[in-house]
């Protein structure tokens, strides 16, 4: 049986290792685990396992639409927001259109748009690794259905501004929907980064995705939600696969919600940590000009070229996974601050290496 051509041209997803034992700083999840409260959510909603979910998420819904100040209809739950990015895709685009969006940003944008037969226009990040939101603008062709804007951005950590993403919104065509993925935002401490979610209350074209996953610490949990004009909702809704986001999903992402000091008080650590695993780097000669962006998220990103996948392997090989992209960079999350030690401890041990 043959598979679809087309689906040769899509790219491998780079799947991160869970090597057992290692230090794992490669996939940008919480380093702790959910706390005794949400495990035991979690054990209550295993106990009615033989019934299917709320198809829609009702409860879960509810109380976000609550905690957000936005209506009930604006908000779609899905299975992380990855599923509600394909959703939006198939909803939107079909063979001929194409997407907009920077490079590099999140690897799953180009494959979910040829999965769907969508052509992916790439536009380069800047010098600084930013979102080129001029040369986005640009990249827009009558053809255009969506264009993804990750703020902040995987892999580089960097934010768009306010008033550059309302200059942005102001000239985007009306019948393009911008997709803010905000799987970051949480961990957002700068106020000019903007709140995409004040953003699409005032626009028609615009939804934000958040998730479960990072600051919520629920990554293998999947859970993820958009919150989108209720026209848009309604077209994730229409595409959605039955029951996606299971009973167990939708418990662990209401009480993490009820305990909102403890989901503070692991974001400020990792903001902390983040802040000190930085202020290190940037005394170490590993990238041209000692240049390690500045983080608004929970990992951070040395531009290392050429080099990125052997500073990776290098690490692996002192039993810290970080993640590699090749002839780019490398990502490394942030951990507890023994894990960020260790990681400290490969790369400088890297840089005298090679003195
Ligand atoms: C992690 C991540 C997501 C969401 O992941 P889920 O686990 O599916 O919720 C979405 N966008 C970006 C850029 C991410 O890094």
């Amino acid at each position: 049986m043959a598979i679809r051509a087309d689906l040769a041209a899509v790219p491998d997803y780079n799947i991160p290792r869970q090597t057992p034992d290692a230090v794992l700083l490669n996939a940008n999840e919480m380093p702790l685990p959910p706390s005794p409260a949400v495990v035991e959510a979690i054990a209550r909603a295993a106990v009615e396992g033989h019934r299917y979910p709320q198809w829609f998420s009702d409860t879960l819904v509810a109380r976000l639409a609550e905690g957000l100040g936005v209506p009930e209809r604006w908000i779609a739950v899905g299975c992380g927001s990855v599923s509600l990015c394909q959703q939006l895709i198939q909803a939107y685009c079909g063979p001929g259109d194409d997407i907009v969006c920077a490079w590099r940003s999140f690897d799953a944008y180009p494959v979910f748009a040829r999965v769907a037969g969508v052509e992916v226009r790439t536009v380069p990040l800047d010098a600084e690794h930013r979102h080129d939101l001029p040369a986005m603008l640009e990249a827009i062709t009558p053809a255009t259905r969506l264009v993804f804007v990750c703020n902040p951005n995987n892999p580089t950590g960097t934010a768009v501004r306010t008033r550059e993403l309302h200059e942005f919104l102001d000239r985007v065509p009306d019948n393009v929907l911008v997709v803010l993925d905000e799987a970051y935002w949480e961990f957002v401490t700068s106020p000019d980064v903007p709140d995409g979610i004040a953003l699409a209350l005032q626009r028609q074209n615009v939804a934000v995705l958040r998730t479960f996953s990072k600051a919520y610490g629920l990554a293998g949990i999947r859970v993820g939600y958009c919150v989108a004009p209720p026209a848009v909702v309604a077209a994730a809704h229409k595409v959605s696969v039955p029951f996606a986001v299971s009973r167990i999903a939708q418990a662990a992402a209401i009480a993490v919600l009820d305990h909102p000091s403890e989901v503070r008080h692991r974001i400020e650590t990792v903001v902390r940590e983040r802040e000190r695993v930085h202020a290190r780097l940037t005394r170490l000669p590993l990238c041209p000009g000692h240049q390690v962006p500045a983080s608004h998220a929970n990992f951070l990103w040395l531009p290392l070229g050429d080099r990125s996948t052997a500073f990776a392997d290098f690490c692996a090989r002192r039993g810290v996974m970080v993640r590699a992209f090749p002839g780019d960079g490398v990502r490394i999350t942030v951990g507890l601050p023994e894990e960020n030690d260790a990681f400290l401890r490969a790369a400088e041990r890297c840089v005298a290496l090679a003195r």
